[in-house]
């Protein structure tokens, strides 16, 4: 028996492709770490200290649904890599990183952009943009054992089976050792930490009745449509 004096908020998880469920704690999240995208959202590609803001464990997403938000004219598909934790830390060597990483996934970064950019052209907080409701679809997680380590290969969001987002893994400007160091260092890193790795050029936006098919070949495919 415990004394809590409501109901307990039920925990996060994402399926495991080999079995079983990942308990999230945390959902990490960086800005522009392919040159591509950069460039378009209008910023300089040049190799400055990453930057990183948060979702909620509960805006992840597994049925494949993305009800389309309130307060919006213009939500944005972003195709990412996550990278999951299986232990963590504070002030973790980039040597030392990769061997906290239990498996990746197939997500989207779903973003309301024109309250985004109200909040960026303010100086204020993203999270109205970034974190609300099922705005982070995920697809199962493939086990580092299962699948070794990601550090190449294609990703690619099709719409409706039209190629809008492309780019390689090999082009992320903070490799994923270097994010879970640099990110050990301003907070403590644990298991069931998530961390979504940033997206290729082409965002867009998205319609009721869309379907978006992100793919990286040793992943697979996450199909979600827009309700
Ligand atoms: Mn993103």
């Amino acid at each position: 028996m415990s004394d809590y004096v409501i109901p307990t908020p039920p925990v996060t998880s994402i399926p495991v492709a080999s079995g079983g469920a990942f308990p999230v704690r945390r959902v990490y999240c960086i800005g522009r770490n392919y040159a591509a995208h950069a460039i378009e959202m209008g910023h300089d590609p040049d190799r400055e200290p990453p930057f990183f803001f948060q979702k909620n464990p509960n805006n992840l997403d597994t049925t494949g649904d993305f009800p389309y938000p309130p307060h919006t004219s213009d939500v944005h598909h972003e195709a990412e890599l996550t990278v999951v934790l299986k232990s963590g830390g504070k002030n973790i060597p980039v040597e030392r990183a990769m061997d906290h990483v239990y498996g990746y996934a197939l997500s989207l970064d779903m973003t309301r952009r024109d309250l985004q950019g109200e909040m960026k052209k303010a100086g204020r907080p993203w999270e109205i943009g970034k974190a609300f409701e099922r705005s982070a679809p995920i697809g199962p997680i493939h086990t580092v054992e299962e699948i070794g380590h990601l550090d190449e290969g294609a990703i690619t969001l099709k719409v409706n089976g039209d190629l809008r987002q492309e780019g390689d893994l090999n082009q992320l400007i903070w490799k994923t050792p270097e994010m879970i160091s640099y990110l050990s260092e301003y907070f403590e890193l644990a298991a069931g930490d998530v961390i979504m790795t940033g997206t290729p050029s082409g965002v867009g936006p998205v319609v009721k009745g869309d379907v978006m098919e992100v793919e990286i070949p040793a992943l697979g495919k996450l199909s979600v449509t827009v309700t």
